[in-house]
């Protein structure tokens, strides 16, 4: 998602672009996702990265329009705010505490996300009765939610319609730079460039060290379950427990740390569901249609890197949990980072040697 967003962004400011992807098999967090443009949560310890999903999230919906201009393809983004349902005291308590401290951290810019009580919920998703378990929910203004099938769809689509020229089944293997070129080598091809974008989620490990770059990122499962379409109830993003434009709930997601093992197990399918009922009592009686494992792209404090190689200019990475949510900044502000090194504010605090240890003596 981080490189089909980059690689539409250049196209669209006109710089001729090549995409290189691996095969449909391959770990693709785009494909398996939620679908939240969500910032209620985002960046702590690190300020600039929630204003940067904030800034995301209000560029997005000149992002979806964008994208069904030049792909014709309507992503149903919707921007109404988002719901997190807390399902105990102990779940209210925690995330009361966690505003507390994003309100801290942001200091006078302010952090807008509240808790909001049982009935106020119920007014918000007048479509399903609220269950008596549900201990309230915190409510985040700026939060949204998108098909994310559609959005990797539309970003390829604009891509070629753009005049970038989309390369699949080519697993780069490895990279060189000679006499100002970047050599990328699949398979069974060769394909040089003036500059080269890392973008390619789990796959950054193996080729950042080959352009000089350092980018430290660990893979954790979430699995998700989805069900029958039903009558459409719910059209604000909630948190875990979402309606999909196309009728269907989608229940998730599970944080585990499996490695690199993106499989089902019935005790996380059964208390996913389990939550879903508590929330929305009324979806006991909802087929489960489909659910599967799927591998988040994690930085270690859960936060973008951005990077150029000082070894080698013209090499860059772009890597981070929370692709759908900065598709918009990646495609306008990180494409025109690439093809005119002009940085938004503090863009530093993107790199990753911010996880670098001073050595002690
Ligand atoms: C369960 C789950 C729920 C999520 N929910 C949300 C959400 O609600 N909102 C949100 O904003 N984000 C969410 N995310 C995160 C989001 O999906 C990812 O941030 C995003 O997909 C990461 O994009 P990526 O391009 O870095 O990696 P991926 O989407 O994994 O894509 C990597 C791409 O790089 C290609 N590739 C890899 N190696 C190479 C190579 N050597 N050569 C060429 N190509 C290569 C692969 O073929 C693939 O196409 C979720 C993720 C998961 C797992």
């Amino acid at each position: 998602m981080f490189g089909a967003a980059v690689a539409y962004g250049l196209a669209r400011d006109g710089v001729s672009t090549i995409m290189l992807d691996g095969a449909d098999g391959s770990l693709r967090a785009a494909r398996g996702n939620f679908g939240l443009v969500w910032v209620q949560s985002k960046g702590l310890g690190l300020q600039r990265y929630a204003d940067w999903s904030r800034e995301s999230a209000h560029l997005w919906e000149d992002f979806a329009a964008d994208l069904r201009d030049s792909a014709g393809i309507d992503v149903n983004h919707q921007n109404g705010g988002g719901l997190n349902l807390l399902l105990s005291d102990e779940e209210r308590e925690n995330y009361r505490r966690n505003i507390d401290i994003m309100r801290q951290q942001a200091g006078a810019d302010g952090y807008d996300c509240e808790i909001i009580e049982r009935d106020e919920i119920q007014k918000m998703v007048p479509g399903l009765r609220v269950g008596e378990g549900v201990a309230g929910g915190s409510f985040g203004p700026h939060d949204g939610h998108v098909n994310p099938l559609k959005m990797l769809r539309a970003l390829h689509r604009g891509f070629t319609q753009l005049s970038g020229r989309y390369f699949p089944c080519n697993e780069v293997n490895h990279i060189s730079h000679d006499g100002g070129v970047f050599v990328a080598k699949s398979a069974g091809n060769r394909f040089t460039a003036p500059k080269i974008v890392l973008a390619c989620g789990h796959g950054i490990t193996k080729l950042a060290p080959m352009v000089g770059l350092n980018t430290p990122i660990r893979p954790q499962r979430g699995q998700v379950l989805v069900t029958e379409r039903i009558e459409a109830t719910v059209e604000m993003a909630l948190g875990s427990i979402r309606q999909t434009d196309e009728g269907g709930f989608m229940f998730g997601n599970s944080e585990e740390e499996t490695g690199f093992d993106d499989g089902t197990t019935l005790p996380v399918t059964r208390n996913i569901a389990a939550r879903a009922v508590k929330a929305f009592p009324q979806l006991e009686n909802v087929r489960l249609v489909r659910n599967w494992g799927c591998i988040r792209v994690l930085t270690p404090d859960k936060c973008a890197i951005y990077d150029e190689s000082e070894t080698m200019p013209g090499a860059y990475v772009a890597t981070s949990h929370s692709g759908v949510t900065l598709g918009a900044v990646n495609a306008r502000h990180i494409s025109r980072w690439v093809s005119t090194g002009d940085t938004p504010p503090n863009f530093d605090q993107f790199s990753a040697r911010r996880f670098d240890v001073p050595a002690t003596a």
